[in-house]
């Protein structure tokens, strides 16, 4: 199974000033490239070679970490092109109220994914996900996803210091303020909910 770099699902300018286009010029045209042209070659022609992404992620886990570092991330940053929006709506009845136990409102929700965003050691992902009906924020390190264990993720924000640099430069708070404020998508967290199962990797 092949995989290409997936299309932006916005236009290039449509998260600006949060992340501007040409943040994504290079965070979509070179990083998430790299990756998945990385992967690529590191299939072609083995046991790995007709497997789904996520079916490459869990098999790689543990057992050829280079591999899984440019699968996982193929797969978390074609996620995270998804949770974010230019207008990307408001969360379904049943995600707000799942919201409201966990979190108390969708403000602290957002005020705990920046906390977390902010307090998170060097590189890595933040998410918000959703495991026997109860939400939790969660982080993982450098490469590392929840596109292969127990969560349903419902969004991720990237922070990575290539995911802001251009536009925030070292200023992490700001760009999760940015993103924070609007640019969230709340309907694709809703279909991943409603869903119930992983997003998965176009083929
Ligand atoms: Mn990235």
């Amino acid at each position: 199974m092949a995989f290409n770099l997936i299309d932006l699902p916005y236009a290039d300018d449509a998260l600006d000033p949060a992340v501007s286009a040409e943040t994504l010029s290079f965070h979509h045209g070179k990083h998430h490239q790299a990756y998945i042209d990385k992967m690529s070659a590191a299939i072609e022609g083995s046991e790995y070679a007709d497997k789904p992404l996520e079916a490459i992620i869990a098999s790689a886990r543990g057992n050829n970490q280079g591999l899984f570092n440019n699968a996982a991330q193929s797969w978390n940053h074609g996620f995270y092109w998804h949770s974010m929006a230019g207008d990307g709506g408001s969360p379904s009845d049943e995600l707000q109220s799942m919201i409201d136990a966990a979190f108390g409102s969708i403000d602290e929700l957002k005020g705990q994914l920046k906390d977390r965003g902010v307090g998170h050691f060097a590189s890595g992902w933040v998410w918000l996900a959703e495991k026997g009906g109860k939400l939790s924020i969660e982080e993982t390190h450098d490469g590392d996803t929840l596109a292969d264990g127990d969560f349903n993720p419902l969004l991720t924000i990237d922070v990575w210091e290539h995911a802001y640099y251009i536009d925030h430069q070292n200023k992490r708070p700001a760009y999760l303020d940015a993103v924070l404020d609007g640019k969230l998508n709340w309907r694709f967290a809703s279909e991943n909910l409603a869903r119930g199962t992983t997003w998965t990797y176009p083929a």
